[in-house]
């Protein structure tokens, strides 16, 4: 018999985004994810309101994204001298019916798996399968081939295979066997949290400096009541003009801070004062 379901390879924000539509409007699906257990990785991420208003349709409440991050008032581009070049306000204060949330990526991304097993159940969602690749049938039902994390293989059949596992997809890469490999720019960034005092809004992000050496900063948590520090999510990044001389050796990798804070040594002002200046002086009649 033919099985009616939808699959869905890759259980990132994608995938689950798209199950959770699914299950919501009565469609059966499946998820399957290559990771054999899911953990928080990442850091921060922005949700645009577009974004957030299908979170909401989807019955994710701003409670829950609350507990994964924090409504992102203001984005402000800085110089490397501190002094602010451009600002603008964001989500519900530029005048969407929606906000924008600063979350961290893993967190949220647990969340997501999370309600959709509460809401299709367990086994909606598998782990530790990775699709290799898929063959179309002769009715009109597609088999995923799936490699599972002790090394044996199976088939799952379906009505529809959607891609969502990533930027190195198997499935768009059977798709589209013609596609160069992707073109890295150059760009290495650093990524880490702190927890700080969060400057100027206390929910703003932060560009500072140019488009081939600059910081992002931005707090992906609201400040704690008693100590005033929010967790910070931030970005240092160089972009090389050389990229084909350097190894490109991926992006997962835990490195110690002495590997590159010396591309911003100089990078010292007094940023609470700098940054908060304007927005004090703005405040004034
Ligand atoms: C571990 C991780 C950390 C990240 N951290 C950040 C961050 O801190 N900030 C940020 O802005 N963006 C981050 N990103 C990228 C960001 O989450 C995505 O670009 C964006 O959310 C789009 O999500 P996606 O679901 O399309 O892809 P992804 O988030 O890449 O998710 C793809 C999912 O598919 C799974 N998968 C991969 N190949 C297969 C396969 N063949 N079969 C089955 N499953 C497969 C992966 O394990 C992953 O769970 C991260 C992505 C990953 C995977």
């Amino acid at each position: 018999m033919t099985n009616t379901r939808i699959m869905i390879a890759g259980g990132g924000i994608g995938g689950l985004s798209l199950a959770l539509t699914l299950h919501q409007i009565g469609v059966p699906c499946v998820v399957f994810e290559a990771a054999s257990e899911l953990r928080p990785l990442g850091v921060g991420i922005n949700i645009q309101p577009n974004a957030i208003r299908e979170l909401f349709d989807m019955n994710i409440s701003a409670e829950a994204l609350d507990k994964v991050g924090v409504p992102a008032k203001e984005w402000a581009l800085v110089g490397q001298n501190g002094h602010e070049i451009y600002s603008e306000p964001r989500g519900i204060l530029a005048g969407y019916n929606w906000p924008q949330y600063a979350l961290h990526r893993g967190e949220f991304q647990l969340l997501l798996a999370r309600i959709f097993c509460q809401r299709a159940g367990t086994d909606a969602l598998q782990l530790g399968q990775r699709v290799t690749g898929y063959e179309n049938n002769a009715d009109g039902t597609v088999t995923a081939l799936i490699k599972q994390s002790d090394g044996s293989t199976k088939r799952e059949s379906g009505t529809l295979l959607i891609g969502a596992d990533g930027i190195h997809s198997n499935v768009r890469a059977q798709m589209h066997p013609d596609q160069p490999p992707i073109h890295w720019g150059g760009a290495v960034m650093w990524r880490g949290t702190t927890r700080a005092k969060p400057i100027r809004t206390g929910a703003s992000f932060v560009g500072l400096g140019t488009h081939k050496h600059r910081m992002v900063i931005y707090p992906i948590s609201p400040p704690d009541p008693e100590t005033g520090l929010a967790v910070i999510n931030w970005i240092a990044e160089v972009t090389y003009d050389d990229p084909e001389k350097r190894d490109n050796i991926g992006w997962f990798r835990q490195v110690e801070i002495s590997n590159f804070a010396h591309h911003f040594q100089d990078w010292k002002f007094d940023i609470y004062k700098t940054l908060w200046e304007p927005q004090l002086m703005l405040s004034i009649p």
